[in-house]
């Protein structure tokens, strides 16, 4: 997985996240404050912009580049959080990077989510699309699963938890305010980390 697949994960990222700017924000409309979808538009142009400028050398910078951008400029509660899951999955990944190595770093990037925002899966946030696809990666290096399917197979993962996210009860974030009428929403911040892995599947194949 080189530097490259790492710069295109984040062009991908900003484009599929773009298209689907108005479905987040309506998400969150329904049990947040209606910004999801641009704050996360406004926090990926910018990181395209950043890593076009920068030429980063490196996965590891690509991916501490692009997290440390998010925190900047993402506004809300998924700029620190998406910000913080790619920082350290940057510092825990060592070149070159093969499947494993990612996975391990993909982990540690999905503890710093949960660490940060004290979630847990269940909890209806991001974590419920991100560990999903975390377990999948691990899954398929056990298996010896190649990196296109892997990768697949993880962001077949964090649709299915994304999708899983509707019949809970919000315990974080702003939907938490809303007690039991968080019930029946899909969580816009699992929705966008679909979309994540989702380009990195596509990317990478
Ligand atoms: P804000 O809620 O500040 O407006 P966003 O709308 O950009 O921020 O992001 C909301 C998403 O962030 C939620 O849908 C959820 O997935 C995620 N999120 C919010 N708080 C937490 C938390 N404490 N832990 C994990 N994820 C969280
Ligand atoms: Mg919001
Ligand atoms: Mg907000």
């Amino acid at each position: 997985m080189d530097t490259e697949l790492f710069v295109a994960w984040f062009e991908e990222a900003a484009r599929l996240i773009h298209r689907d700017r108005d479905r987040l924000t309506r998400l969150d409309a329904a049990i947040g404050d209606a910004d999801h979808g641009t704050n996360l538009d406004r926090g990926l142009t910018e990181v395209r912009k950043v890593l076009a400028d920068s030429a980063p050398g490196s996965a590891t910078e690509v991916l501490t580049t692009a997290g440390t951008t998010l925190i900047r400029r993402v506004g809300g509660a998924s700029g620190p959080l998406y910000g913080s899951a790619f920082r350290q999955m940057g510092k825990t990944l060592t070149s070159p990077v093969t499947l494993a190595g990612f996975a391990g770093a993909f982990e540690e990037g999905v503890v710093a989510v949960e660490r940060l925002g004290k979630a847990a899966l269940g909890d209806k946030t991001m974590v419920d699309a991100l560990a999903p696809a975390s377990r999948a990666l691990a899954l398929a290096v056990r298996d010896g699963v190649g990196v296109r399917k892997a990768l697949d197979q993880a962001a077949l993962a964090a649709v299915d938890g994304a999708k899983a996210t509707i019949p809970m009860q919000a315990r974080r974030g702003r939907a938490s305010y809303l007690g039991e009428r968080s019930i029946g929403h899909e969580d816009p911040g699992a929705a966008s980390a679909a979309l994540f892995m989702e380009a990195l599947a596509t990317v990478a194949g």
